[in-house]
């Protein structure tokens, strides 16, 4: 427990000296120094010594200054937690302003020693655990919540955070921060099926807070979440595929009644749009759990550009925009080739779909990079998207223009899906736009995830 230190209490004859000037105090030596010369001087005159009295009369007065001096440095030296030695003249000023400096600041130190208890106190106090670490990565100071969940113990005071987090994700994370804006998920050392979730802030020079809590019971629900949605979207992958095949079926039959044409194409497009949503749903989830999927093989850029240019051609027929194909960089990626595919076809189709039809429409399809990074781009002169979207853009079903998007026949994951793509390449997407002036996507990916290519 924090105590504070004993306030020594001031003699009220001290007190005199606290409003008084330097003179005020100086007058009383000056006083001193008159008398004794005074004395010593009458008494040379009485023997007829005079210089020599007088020069007695000095070194007595300043004999006393040096006593002074040695009382004075004998009280700073082993007593100055006491009230000083009570001292006239200019020394007793001298020792009462050093006393109340030296009071002034154990006051300050107090209270902060007080207000270092009291953080202490509640840190101790809070649910999460708490974990200090110094310039060496060595753990200072931890609160009892740290003991509960991340299993540090007295024995663990001086040791290196990694020695103890050795989980792969938590020293990637701890070399690198800028990358983890949310911190990671660890599992529990502690508890068997528990989660915890690892913020670190950096602070002086290399020294970090870490602060973890248990997210158990939100990780379940997010993936009873996750299951929910996989589950259902296999289970609707059966009755859509019955229900395409007979309307096929009825449809492609010689004896079709014209009459019924209006509401099978109908039926066609709705069980259309629910395949896609399905389809998407199903590549979210996989992207979300699946990290397995290999992302370190070699795509082929210009192939992959040409094939998604073929692809976006044979799409663009009902529309008639302008597709232009700009390759300037002899980099490929190093990654997925079907999720990279199934990104970039997302930006092309949407560049295409939100471009309205009329001849005017330019898409460029592009490729390049710079010193530092690779860069795709899908630039279009389309609708545009008002600014006040563009945050919210990559998030599932989140629509400019339900109406529209739905009538585009969007399934409202296809930005989502390339959010997923790029993190899992650590890239990420950069949106330009300007509503009813065009928009350009740019996936921007690291210098590590680029190769020289081979084809020339
Ligand atoms: P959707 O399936 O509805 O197209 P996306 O996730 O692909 O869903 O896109 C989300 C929303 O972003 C779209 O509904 C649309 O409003 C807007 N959007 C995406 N791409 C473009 C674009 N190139 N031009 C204008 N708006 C776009």
């Amino acid at each position: 427990m924090y105590e504070p230190y004993p306030t020594p209490q001031v003699k009220p004859e001290q007190q005199k000296y606290r409003y008084s000037s330097l003179w005020e105090y100086a007058k009383y030596d000056i006083k001193v120094l008159f008398f004794i010369l005074l004395i010593t001087g009458l008494i040379g005159l009485g023997i007829n010594h005079l210089i020599l009295c007088l020069s007695i009369g000095f070194t007595i007065f300043i004999s006393f200054h040096f006593y002074a001096l040695y009382v004075v440095n004998q009280w700073i030296s082993h007593r100055s937690y006491d009230a000083p030695p009570n001292l006239n003249g200019i020394w007793g000023a001298l020792l009462f302003n050093i006393y109340r400096a030296q009071r002034q600041e154990r006051i300050v130190q107090a209270d902060m020693v007080g207000l270092i208890a009291r953080a202490q106190e509640s840190l101790f106090a809070l649910g999460e655990a708490v974990v200090l670490t110094d310039e060496l990565h060595q753990i200072e100071w931890w609160n009892a919540a740290a003991e509960r969940l991340l299993n540090i113990n007295q024995q663990d005071k001086g040791r290196n955070i990694l020695g103890i987090l050795r989980q792969p994700s938590f020293v990637d994370y701890f070399h690198n921060m800028e990358q983890y804006p949310d911190g990671v998920k660890l599992n529990s050392s502690v508890y068997e099926d528990h989660h915890v979730q690892i913020k670190l802030t950096r602070f002086g020079m290399e020294s970090r807070l870490l602060v973890a809590y248990d997210v158990t019971r939100v990780h379940n629900l997010e993936q009873m979440r996750k299951d929910f949605v996989d589950n259902i979207s296999h289970e609707l992958r059966t009755p859509l595929t019955v229900l395409s095949g007979y309307l096929e079926t009825f449809t492609d039959q010689d004896d079709f009644n014209p009459r019924w044409k209006r509401a099978f194409d109908q039926m066609q497009s709705q069980t259309r749009r629910m395949n896609a949503l399905v389809n998407d749903l199903l590549l979210l989830s996989r992207l979300e759990n699946d990290r397995q999927v290999a992302k370190n093989q070699i795509v082929d850029m210009p192939s992959l550009m040409t094939q998604l240019f073929d692809d976006a051609q044979a799409y663009n027929t009902d529309y008639g925009h302008m597709l232009n194909l700009d390759i300037d960089s002899h980099c490929d990626l190093i990654g997925s080739d079907t999720e990279l595919a199934s990104a970039f076809g997302n930006l092309i189709t949407n560049a295409i779909k939100y471009t309205p039809r009329g001849g005017s429409g330019a898409i460029t399809i592009g490729w390049h990079d710079d010193q530092e990074n690779g860069y795709f781009t899908v630039q279009d002169n389309g609708i545009g998207i008002d600014l006040k979207h563009l945050p919210r853009l990559t998030e599932r079903f989140y629509r400019v223009d339900s109406a529209r998007s739905r009538h585009t026949g969007g399934t409202g994951l296809g930005l989502a899906i390339v959010k997923h793509v790029l993190m899992q390449h650590n890239a990420h997407l950069e949106i330009e736009s300007e509503a009813n002036k065009g928009s350009c996507f740019k996936a921007i990916f690291p210098k590590d995830r680029l190769c020289q290519s081979e084809t020339p």
